[in-house]
Protein backbone atom coordinates (compact mmCIF):
# COMPACT_ATOMS: atom_id res chain seq x y z
CA UNK A 1 0.00 0.00 0.00
CA UNK A 2 1.63 3.26 -0.63
CA UNK A 3 1.64 5.55 1.87
CA UNK A 4 -0.63 8.69 1.00
CA UNK A 5 2.46 10.95 2.97
CA UNK A 6 4.84 9.33 0.25
CA UNK A 7 2.88 10.42 -2.69
CA UNK A 8 2.79 13.76 -1.64
CA UNK A 9 6.48 13.79 -0.73
CA UNK A 10 7.27 13.08 -4.56
CA UNK A 11 5.01 15.27 -5.67
CA UNK A 12 6.87 18.20 -3.87
CA UNK A 13 10.05 16.13 -5.27
CA UNK A 14 9.35 17.17 -8.32
CA UNK A 15 9.09 20.88 -8.04
CA UNK A 16 10.61 21.86 -5.26
CA UNK A 17 14.84 21.62 -5.55
CA UNK A 18 15.82 18.65 -3.57
CA UNK A 19 16.75 17.68 -0.33
CA UNK A 20 14.04 18.66 1.92
CA UNK A 21 11.76 17.82 5.01
CA UNK A 22 8.09 17.74 4.95
CA UNK A 23 6.19 17.84 8.40
CA UNK A 24 2.89 16.36 8.52
CA UNK A 25 0.65 17.33 10.59
CA UNK A 26 -1.66 14.20 10.33
CA UNK A 27 1.14 11.95 11.21
CA UNK A 28 1.80 13.99 14.55
CA UNK A 29 -2.04 14.19 15.64
CA UNK A 30 -2.57 10.73 14.97
CA UNK A 31 0.37 10.15 17.09
CA UNK A 32 -0.89 12.41 19.96
CA UNK A 33 -3.73 10.59 19.64
CA UNK A 34 -2.23 7.29 20.55
CA UNK A 35 -0.66 8.20 22.96
CA UNK A 36 -3.45 10.19 24.80
CA UNK A 37 -5.44 6.90 24.23
CA UNK A 38 -2.46 4.96 26.33
CA UNK A 39 -2.30 7.49 29.11
CA UNK A 40 -6.39 7.72 29.52
CA UNK A 41 -5.96 3.55 30.41
CA UNK A 42 -3.28 4.25 32.94
CA UNK A 43 -5.39 4.12 36.62
CA UNK A 44 -3.78 7.88 37.86
CA UNK A 45 -4.23 11.39 36.36
CA UNK A 46 -1.71 11.98 33.87
CA UNK A 47 -0.40 14.79 32.36
CA UNK A 48 2.34 14.97 29.28
CA UNK A 49 5.12 17.44 28.60
CA UNK A 50 6.33 16.98 25.06
CA UNK A 51 9.91 16.91 24.91
CA UNK A 52 11.68 20.05 22.94
CA UNK A 53 14.87 18.90 22.34
CA UNK A 54 13.64 16.33 20.16
CA UNK A 55 12.35 18.63 17.69
CA UNK A 56 11.24 22.40 18.07
CA UNK A 57 10.66 23.25 14.32
CA UNK A 58 8.00 26.01 15.27
CA UNK A 59 4.66 23.88 13.21
CA UNK A 60 5.34 21.20 15.53
CA UNK A 61 5.29 22.91 18.59
CA UNK A 62 2.64 24.78 17.64
CA UNK A 63 0.22 22.19 16.80
CA UNK A 64 1.20 20.14 20.46
CA UNK A 65 0.52 23.36 22.35
CA UNK A 66 -3.02 23.16 20.44
CA UNK A 67 -3.46 20.02 21.97
CA UNK A 68 -2.94 21.05 25.28
CA UNK A 69 0.10 19.46 25.92
CA UNK A 70 2.82 21.43 27.79
CA UNK A 71 6.66 21.36 27.50
CA UNK A 72 9.52 19.46 28.76
CA UNK A 73 12.85 21.87 28.51
CA UNK A 74 16.34 21.26 29.03
CA UNK A 75 18.31 24.60 27.83
CA UNK A 76 17.31 28.47 27.70
CA UNK A 77 16.73 28.30 23.82
CA UNK A 78 14.06 25.49 24.87
CA UNK A 79 12.45 27.33 27.82
CA UNK A 80 12.45 30.77 25.51
CA UNK A 81 10.86 28.78 22.69
CA UNK A 82 8.35 26.80 25.20
CA UNK A 83 7.61 30.10 26.88
CA UNK A 84 6.36 31.63 23.69
CA UNK A 85 3.47 29.32 23.90
CA UNK A 86 2.85 28.72 27.13
CA UNK A 87 2.86 30.10 30.83
CA UNK A 88 5.18 28.34 33.20
CA UNK A 89 3.53 26.42 34.93
CA UNK A 90 2.93 24.36 31.60
CA UNK A 91 6.63 23.58 31.51
CA UNK A 92 8.56 20.97 33.10
CA UNK A 93 11.97 21.69 33.31
CA UNK A 94 15.07 19.44 33.35
CA UNK A 95 18.45 18.19 32.41
CA UNK A 96 21.94 19.93 32.64
CA UNK A 97 21.44 22.26 30.30
CA UNK A 98 18.65 24.21 32.84
CA UNK A 99 22.36 25.75 34.67
CA UNK A 100 23.36 27.19 31.76
CA UNK A 101 22.99 31.04 31.01
CA UNK A 102 21.31 31.08 34.72
CA UNK A 103 18.30 29.65 33.63
CA UNK A 104 17.50 27.73 36.88
CA UNK A 105 18.67 31.18 38.76
CA UNK A 106 16.72 33.14 36.74
CA UNK A 107 13.31 30.95 37.60
CA UNK A 108 14.43 30.79 41.50
CA UNK A 109 14.59 34.54 41.31
CA UNK A 110 10.90 35.01 39.77
CA UNK A 111 9.37 35.03 42.81
CA UNK A 112 5.61 35.35 41.42
CA UNK A 113 5.38 32.07 38.99
CA UNK A 114 6.56 28.72 38.84
CA UNK A 115 7.24 25.87 36.13
CA UNK A 116 5.28 22.82 36.48
CA UNK A 117 8.20 21.08 37.74
CA UNK A 118 11.49 21.47 38.26
CA UNK A 119 13.63 18.33 38.22
CA UNK A 120 16.99 18.76 39.74
CA UNK A 121 19.72 16.38 39.57
CA UNK A 122 22.83 17.21 41.53
CA UNK A 123 23.61 19.01 45.12
CA UNK A 124 24.49 22.00 43.12
CA UNK A 125 21.42 22.55 41.85
CA UNK A 126 19.62 22.02 45.12
CA UNK A 127 21.99 24.67 46.43
CA UNK A 128 20.27 27.07 44.02
CA UNK A 129 16.77 26.36 44.72
CA UNK A 130 16.97 26.36 48.16
CA UNK A 131 18.24 30.24 48.71
CA UNK A 132 14.59 30.97 46.71
CA UNK A 133 12.99 33.70 48.73
CA UNK A 134 10.92 32.56 51.25
CA UNK A 135 7.84 34.38 50.83
CA UNK A 136 8.13 33.45 46.85
CA UNK A 137 5.08 31.21 45.55
CA UNK A 138 6.64 27.68 45.88
CA UNK A 139 8.74 26.09 43.38
CA UNK A 140 7.46 22.45 42.77
CA UNK A 141 10.18 20.11 42.49
CA UNK A 142 11.00 16.23 41.46
CA UNK A 143 14.28 14.65 41.81
CA UNK A 144 15.74 12.58 39.10
CA UNK A 145 16.69 9.11 40.03
CA UNK A 146 18.58 6.79 37.74
CA UNK A 147 18.01 2.93 38.12
CA UNK A 148 21.04 1.13 37.98
CA UNK A 149 21.68 -2.06 34.85
CA UNK A 150 18.23 -2.47 34.17
CA UNK A 151 19.24 -1.65 30.98
CA UNK A 152 18.84 -4.45 27.40
CA UNK A 153 16.96 -1.62 25.95
CA UNK A 154 19.09 0.41 24.66
CA UNK A 155 19.53 -1.45 20.89
CA UNK A 156 22.64 -3.05 23.05
CA UNK A 157 23.08 -6.17 25.03
CA UNK A 158 23.33 -5.34 28.73
CA UNK A 159 27.61 -6.04 28.49
CA UNK A 160 27.96 -3.22 26.21
CA UNK A 161 25.60 -0.85 28.72
CA UNK A 162 27.60 -1.96 31.42
CA UNK A 163 30.82 -0.95 29.78
CA UNK A 164 29.54 2.24 29.21
CA UNK A 165 29.10 2.65 33.22
CA UNK A 166 26.88 4.48 34.92
CA UNK A 167 24.84 7.50 33.61
CA UNK A 168 25.62 11.41 34.66
CA UNK A 169 22.08 11.79 35.45
CA UNK A 170 20.37 11.88 38.87
CA UNK A 171 20.98 10.19 42.23
CA UNK A 172 20.98 6.20 42.83
CA UNK A 173 17.41 4.67 43.16
CA UNK A 174 19.44 2.46 46.39
CA UNK A 175 21.67 4.96 47.98
CA UNK A 176 21.30 7.28 50.80
CA UNK A 177 22.19 10.72 49.01
CA UNK A 178 18.77 11.06 47.52
CA UNK A 179 17.28 10.92 51.23
CA UNK A 180 19.40 13.72 52.10
CA UNK A 181 18.50 15.65 49.50
CA UNK A 182 14.93 15.04 50.10
CA UNK A 183 14.82 16.10 53.48
CA UNK A 184 16.83 19.27 52.56
CA UNK A 185 13.98 20.19 50.52
CA UNK A 186 10.93 19.14 52.52
CA UNK A 187 12.41 21.58 55.46
CA UNK A 188 12.34 24.47 52.47
CA UNK A 189 8.56 26.01 52.59
CA UNK A 190 9.73 27.95 49.27
CA UNK A 191 10.11 24.80 46.99
CA UNK A 192 7.70 21.87 47.75
CA UNK A 193 9.04 18.42 46.73
CA UNK A 194 6.26 17.10 44.54
CA UNK A 195 7.90 14.45 42.28
CA UNK A 196 10.50 11.57 41.71
CA UNK A 197 11.81 11.68 38.02
CA UNK A 198 13.15 8.84 35.59
CA UNK A 199 13.79 8.60 32.24
CA UNK A 200 15.36 5.29 31.98
CA UNK A 201 16.57 4.56 28.53
CA UNK A 202 15.48 5.52 24.07
CA UNK A 203 13.49 3.64 22.34
CA UNK A 204 11.80 1.40 24.96
CA UNK A 205 9.40 -1.41 24.17
CA UNK A 206 8.95 -3.67 26.73
CA UNK A 207 6.96 -3.43 29.81
CA UNK A 208 9.51 -5.46 31.68
CA UNK A 209 11.45 -2.30 31.57
CA UNK A 210 8.50 -0.76 33.06
CA UNK A 211 7.49 -3.13 36.19
CA UNK A 212 11.35 -2.96 36.97
CA UNK A 213 11.40 0.36 37.29
CA UNK A 214 8.22 0.96 38.86
CA UNK A 215 8.92 -1.81 41.34
CA UNK A 216 12.38 0.06 42.04
CA UNK A 217 10.76 3.26 42.97
CA UNK A 218 8.03 1.62 45.05
CA UNK A 219 11.42 0.76 47.19
CA UNK A 220 12.67 4.37 47.05
CA UNK A 221 9.02 5.82 48.39
CA UNK A 222 8.95 3.29 51.01
CA UNK A 223 12.48 4.59 52.56
CA UNK A 224 11.01 8.37 51.36
CA UNK A 225 8.32 7.42 53.85
CA UNK A 226 10.37 6.05 56.35
CA UNK A 227 12.58 9.32 56.63
CA UNK A 228 9.31 11.32 56.65
CA UNK A 229 9.03 12.53 53.08
CA UNK A 230 6.17 11.72 50.29
CA UNK A 231 5.74 12.73 47.14
CA UNK A 232 2.93 12.60 45.37
CA UNK A 233 3.89 12.46 41.51
CA UNK A 234 5.78 10.09 39.38
CA UNK A 235 7.11 11.49 36.04
CA UNK A 236 8.39 8.45 33.90
CA UNK A 237 10.48 10.48 31.70
CA UNK A 238 10.35 9.77 27.60
CA UNK A 239 11.82 7.10 26.09
CA UNK A 240 9.58 5.14 24.13
CA UNK A 241 9.95 4.08 20.91
CA UNK A 242 7.73 5.29 18.19
CA UNK A 243 6.98 2.42 16.34
CA UNK A 244 8.28 3.43 13.00
CA UNK A 245 11.78 2.59 13.32
CA UNK A 246 12.83 -1.18 13.90
CA UNK A 247 16.30 -1.40 15.89
CA UNK A 248 18.96 -4.24 15.50
CA UNK A 249 20.35 -5.17 19.08
CA UNK A 250 24.43 -5.23 19.30
CA UNK A 251 26.57 -5.62 21.47
CA UNK A 252 29.28 -8.74 22.13
CA UNK A 253 26.92 -10.83 24.18
CA UNK A 254 24.24 -10.76 21.59
CA UNK A 255 27.32 -11.05 19.08
CA UNK A 256 28.42 -14.29 20.62
CA UNK A 257 25.04 -15.79 21.53
CA UNK A 258 24.62 -15.33 17.27
CA UNK A 259 28.06 -16.99 16.70
CA UNK A 260 27.00 -19.97 19.11
CA UNK A 261 24.01 -20.60 16.92
CA UNK A 262 21.80 -19.97 20.11
CA UNK A 263 18.16 -18.19 19.65
CA UNK A 264 18.60 -14.99 20.24
CA UNK A 265 15.96 -13.20 23.08
CA UNK A 266 14.08 -11.19 20.25
CA UNK A 267 16.90 -9.37 18.43
CA UNK A 268 14.59 -6.73 16.68
CA UNK A 269 12.53 -4.25 18.20
CA UNK A 270 9.99 -1.92 17.26
CA UNK A 271 6.75 -1.01 18.68
CA UNK A 272 6.03 0.05 22.51
CA UNK A 273 4.02 -2.55 24.44
CA UNK A 274 1.91 0.15 25.69
CA UNK A 275 -0.96 -2.40 26.49
CA UNK A 276 1.67 -4.36 28.42
CA UNK A 277 2.61 -1.20 29.78
CA UNK A 278 -0.58 -0.32 30.76
CA UNK A 279 -0.99 -3.51 33.03
CA UNK A 280 2.09 -3.49 34.36
CA UNK A 281 0.92 0.46 36.15
CA UNK A 282 -2.25 -1.33 37.24
CA UNK A 283 -0.14 -4.02 38.66
CA UNK A 284 2.09 -1.36 41.06
CA UNK A 285 -1.01 1.17 41.08
CA UNK A 286 -2.48 0.07 44.74
CA UNK A 287 0.96 -0.27 46.18
CA UNK A 288 1.66 3.69 44.86
CA UNK A 289 -1.45 5.25 46.17
CA UNK A 290 -0.67 3.77 49.66
CA UNK A 291 2.83 5.23 49.03
CA UNK A 292 1.19 8.74 48.25
CA UNK A 293 1.58 8.69 44.29
CA UNK A 294 -1.44 10.28 43.10
CA UNK A 295 -0.33 11.63 39.62
CA UNK A 296 1.74 10.35 36.65
CA UNK A 297 3.64 12.57 34.40
CA UNK A 298 5.26 11.68 30.89
CA UNK A 299 7.85 13.60 28.46
CA UNK A 300 7.66 11.95 25.34
CA UNK A 301 9.65 13.18 22.24
CA UNK A 302 9.95 10.34 19.55
CA UNK A 303 7.12 8.76 20.34
CA UNK A 304 5.42 12.38 18.84
CA UNK A 305 7.61 13.73 16.62
CA UNK A 306 9.60 10.84 14.94
CA UNK A 307 6.36 9.70 12.63
CA UNK A 308 5.66 13.67 11.56
CA UNK A 309 9.04 14.40 9.46
CA UNK A 310 10.48 12.40 6.30
CA UNK A 311 13.05 13.65 3.95
CA UNK A 312 13.12 13.68 0.47
CA UNK A 313 16.39 13.41 -1.86
CA UNK A 314 17.45 13.01 -4.94
CA UNK A 315 19.48 10.33 -6.38
CA UNK A 316 22.39 12.33 -8.27
CA UNK A 317 24.51 9.19 -9.42
CA UNK A 318 24.38 5.25 -9.78
CA UNK A 319 27.28 3.03 -10.00
CA UNK A 320 27.32 -0.74 -10.95
CA UNK A 321 30.84 -1.52 -10.95
CA UNK A 322 30.78 -5.53 -10.38
CA UNK A 323 29.32 -6.17 -7.56
CA UNK A 324 29.01 -3.13 -6.05
CA UNK A 325 26.26 -0.97 -6.15
CA UNK A 326 26.07 2.32 -4.97
CA UNK A 327 23.44 5.31 -5.27
CA UNK A 328 24.37 8.29 -4.15
CA UNK A 329 21.71 11.00 -2.82
CA UNK A 330 21.85 14.54 -2.73
CA UNK A 331 21.91 14.68 0.75
CA UNK A 332 23.86 13.15 3.66
CA UNK A 333 23.78 11.84 6.75
CA UNK A 334 24.80 14.82 8.30
CA UNK A 335 21.97 16.07 6.79
CA UNK A 336 19.32 13.11 8.42
CA UNK A 337 21.47 12.82 12.50
CA UNK A 338 18.74 10.40 13.39
CA UNK A 339 20.17 7.93 11.18
CA UNK A 340 21.80 4.98 13.24
CA UNK A 341 23.13 2.12 11.34
CA UNK A 342 21.42 -0.42 13.84
CA UNK A 343 18.36 0.70 12.74
CA UNK A 344 15.81 0.06 9.77
CA UNK A 345 13.39 3.51 8.70
CA UNK A 346 10.67 2.90 5.77
CA UNK A 347 12.17 4.34 2.79
CA UNK A 348 9.99 4.87 -0.42
CA UNK A 349 11.06 5.46 -4.32
CA UNK A 350 9.73 7.21 -6.90
CA UNK A 351 11.60 5.50 -9.65
CA UNK A 352 11.19 6.94 -13.48
CA UNK A 353 13.17 3.77 -15.31
CA UNK A 354 11.65 0.42 -15.03
CA UNK A 355 13.46 -2.72 -14.20
CA UNK A 356 13.96 -5.42 -11.66
CA UNK A 357 14.35 -5.02 -7.81
CA UNK A 358 18.18 -4.53 -6.56
CA UNK A 359 19.90 -4.26 -3.79
CA UNK A 360 21.82 -1.03 -3.77
CA UNK A 361 24.02 0.87 -0.97
CA UNK A 362 22.59 4.21 -0.51
CA UNK A 363 25.43 6.65 0.00
CA UNK A 364 25.04 10.37 0.86
CA UNK A 365 27.37 12.69 -1.41
CA UNK A 366 30.46 12.60 1.44
CA UNK A 367 33.39 10.48 0.76
CA UNK A 368 33.17 8.92 3.76
CA UNK A 369 32.30 5.82 4.86
CA UNK A 370 30.24 7.07 7.93
CA UNK A 371 28.06 8.75 5.04
CA UNK A 372 25.54 5.54 4.46
CA UNK A 373 22.20 4.61 4.82
CA UNK A 374 22.97 1.50 4.63
CA UNK A 375 21.61 -1.26 2.04
CA UNK A 376 17.85 -1.30 0.72
CA UNK A 377 16.56 -3.17 -1.85
CA UNK A 378 15.18 -1.35 -4.87
CA UNK A 379 11.71 -1.48 -6.32
CA UNK A 380 12.84 -1.49 -9.50
CA UNK A 381 16.36 -0.33 -11.30
CA UNK A 382 17.48 2.92 -9.96
CA UNK A 383 18.88 5.79 -11.80
CA UNK A 384 19.94 9.38 -11.29
CA UNK A 385 16.98 11.61 -10.85
CA UNK A 386 14.58 9.23 -9.04
CA UNK A 387 13.49 10.51 -5.79
CA UNK A 388 13.65 9.19 -1.94
CA UNK A 389 11.61 9.46 0.73
CA UNK A 390 13.33 8.64 4.03
CA UNK A 391 10.64 8.07 6.84
CA UNK A 392 10.54 8.87 10.46
CA UNK A 393 12.99 11.19 10.37
CA UNK A 394 11.11 13.61 12.73
CA UNK A 395 12.48 12.78 16.07
CA UNK A 396 16.76 14.37 16.55
CA UNK A 397 17.36 14.81 12.79
CA UNK A 398 17.81 18.30 11.00
CA UNK A 399 21.17 18.10 11.24
CA UNK A 400 22.36 19.13 14.78
CA UNK A 401 19.24 20.56 16.14
CA UNK A 402 20.48 18.83 19.39
CA UNK A 403 23.25 20.67 19.81
CA UNK A 404 21.50 23.24 18.47
CA UNK A 405 19.48 23.81 21.99
CA UNK A 406 22.71 26.41 22.34
CA UNK A 407 23.78 28.29 19.36
CA UNK A 408 26.17 26.38 16.78
CA UNK A 409 29.79 27.47 17.25
CA UNK A 410 31.15 30.27 15.33
CA UNK A 411 34.00 29.70 13.12
CA UNK A 412 37.20 32.79 13.52
CA UNK A 413 40.28 32.82 11.72
CA UNK A 414 44.48 32.54 13.79
CA UNK A 415 43.99 36.35 14.17
CA UNK A 416 40.31 36.48 15.52
CA UNK A 417 38.37 37.23 12.29
CA UNK A 418 34.85 36.21 12.23
CA UNK A 419 34.56 33.83 9.31
CA UNK A 420 31.82 32.20 10.03
CA UNK A 421 28.63 32.33 12.15
CA UNK A 422 25.70 30.64 12.18
CA UNK A 423 22.79 33.13 10.13
CA UNK A 424 20.12 31.55 12.59
CA UNK A 425 20.34 28.84 14.78
CA UNK A 426 16.57 27.48 13.97
CA UNK A 427 15.23 29.13 16.94
CA UNK A 428 14.08 32.84 16.94
CA UNK A 429 16.42 35.71 17.97
CA UNK A 430 15.37 36.90 21.20
CA UNK A 431 16.12 33.15 23.10
CA UNK A 432 18.48 33.90 25.82
CA UNK A 433 21.40 33.15 24.25
CA UNK A 434 20.37 33.27 20.75
CA UNK A 435 20.28 37.15 18.04
CA UNK A 436 24.29 37.36 18.15
C1 LIG B 1 15.35 13.45 25.77
C2 LIG B 1 14.46 13.42 26.92
C3 LIG B 1 13.10 13.06 26.77
C4 LIG B 1 12.52 12.60 25.46
O1 LIG B 1 13.07 11.36 25.11
P1 LIG B 1 12.48 10.50 23.90
O2 LIG B 1 13.34 9.29 23.87
O3 LIG B 1 12.62 11.32 22.66
O4 LIG B 1 11.05 10.22 24.22
C5 LIG B 1 12.29 13.10 27.89
N1 LIG B 1 12.79 13.46 29.11
C6 LIG B 1 14.08 13.78 29.28
C7 LIG B 1 14.55 14.16 30.63
C8 LIG B 1 14.96 13.77 28.20
O5 LIG B 1 16.25 14.07 28.40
Amino acid sequence: MVDSLHSQAFTLGRQQETPFYIFSQDRLSSALQRFRQFTSSLPFPTETYYSYKTNYLPALCDQIAEARVGSEITSPAEWAAARRRHAPDRIVVNGIGKCADGLLQSIVDEVASAPRLVNLETDTEIGIVARRDQEAQPLPIGLRVTIPSVSGELGRDPSEHWKRGVTKFGWSCDGDAILAAARTLAGNRAVRLEALHVHFGSQLVSAARYDVVLSKLCNLLRRLSSAGVTVNTLDLGGGLASGWVTKRRTGPLFDLVKVLGLPTPRSQQKAPDLVGITTVVHKHAARLSSLGVTRLIFEPGRYLAEPAMVAVAKVIAVRRDGTRRHAVVDLGTNGLHCWRSNETRPIAFDLAGKGGAEMMKLVGPLCHRSDSFGTVTTPGRLQAGDLVCFDAVGAYSLGDWVANAWPRPPVFSEDGHLLWAPPSHGLPANSPSGGR
